[in-house]
């Protein structure tokens, strides 16, 4: 009878067979080694425990396997979420998404997933601050994302007229540089702070008004790839607080408020209200201003302010300063009140 004499791999051969160092995150130095499938991360103990409580708990008490005369942790993680993590670990720790777009958001999301799982709440909050930064849940930040996007869509006409003629440049720089950045789906970003467990009504709100600003099929999207992200709960959200927001802004829109400057009720009020029925139809109610109703009144009260509406419409400045106010009031209440709209909070 043949004697068969199975080969066994010596424990080196064996190593060498099944694993991949990491190109950059495998340290000579480093007594803790990471696995990922079969990628290593080879790294300092004292460095990952001091900023993971997770891990740090997991080394103390857990009886571990050496591996290359190092503990060996191994991780139920995709390798590329444990290289994004242990990059920054190893790069000052401070991480920074001045825009966050299609091409940043996947890195993003990476990050914060792994941040997240090992608690390394720096990170995690730097991360949540970008997404802030980005969808801003004070109004007069949001005012200025607005106006820096309205500019980049529509240049000026300076830039785009010479001479009275349109410029009819083949390759507007403008659109070259949103086709490579373009802005990341809100319902992606959603999605990222629930399965985070990262989601106060602050940093969800303003993203369900962006959600709410695109509730009309546009560009190359297949129908429904914008709201796919959202589970069910969160897809009546935005429902329930479209309409909730929209029939705010038509109620609001239909009625000029009472400006109380009693000498000036005769004149200034009358012609306030004439001016309100002539430019609320197109600056309000059109069906485009409806569907983004904080740019529909920002825009909508600017006009009260201008001399020329003034004299146009027979009101003097301090009535209008005064229904300025009125209105920057609501417009604000308006915003406040999203979190509500959208069943946030
Ligand atoms: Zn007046």
């Amino acid at each position: 009878m043949a004697a068969y004499q199975l080969y066994t791999l010596a424990p080196d051969e064996e190593d060498v067979k099944v694993f991949t160092n990491h190109p950059t995150l495998y340290f000579d130095d480093g007594n803790l080694i990471l696995s990922c499938g079969n990628t290593l991360f080879r790294v300092h103990r004292s460095i990952i425990a001091k900023h993971s409580p997770v891990i740090r708990q997991t080394l103390d008490n857990t009886q571990l396997h050496t591996l290359r005369g190092c503990q060996h942790l191994p991780l139920g993680d995709n390798p590329v979420d444990i290289e994004a993590l242990l990059s920054v670990l190893y790069d000052g720790l401070r991480v920074n998404f001045p825009m966050i777009t299609t091409s940043t958001f996947p890195l993003l999301s990476r990050l914060l997933h792994a941040s997240t799982r090992y608690k390394v709440e720096t990170i995690r909050a730097d991360l949540l601050a970008c997404i802030q930064n980005e969808w801003p849940s004070l109004l007069h930040l949001h005012d200025m994302k607005m106006q820096a996007i309205w500019t980049n869509e529509f240049p000026k006409p300076s830039a785009a007229l010479h001479g009275g003629q349109a410029d009819h440049d083949p390759n507007p720089p403008v659109l070259a540089v949103q086709h490579q950045d373009a802005p990341v789906n809100p319902a992606l970003v959603i999605r990222l702070l629930r399965e985070t467990k990262a989601g106060p009504d602050h940093l969800l709100f303003p993203l369900f008004y962006a959600m709410s600003l695109e509730t009309v099929q546009s560009g190359p999207l297949v129908r429904g790839a914008r709201i796919a992200p959202l589970d069910n709960s969160d897809v009546e959200r935005l429902i329930a607080g479209i309409e909730e927001l929209r029939s705010r802004h038509s109620l609001m829109a239909v009625q000029c408020p009472q400006v109380l400057n009693p000498p000036h009720d005769a004149t200034c009020l009358a012609g306030i209200r004439k001016c309100w029925c002539v430019i609320a139809p197109d600056l309000l109610l059109a069906p485009e201003m409806a569907r983004r109703p904080i740019e529909a009144w920002r825009n909508f009260i600017a006009h009260f302010s201008t001399p020329a509406c003034q004299a146009g419409f027979s009101f003097c400045y301090t009535c209008a300063t005064m229904l300025v106010e009125v209105l920057e009031h609501s417009r604000s209440t308006l915003w406040n009140d999203l979190a509500t709209f959208f069943e946030l909070c």
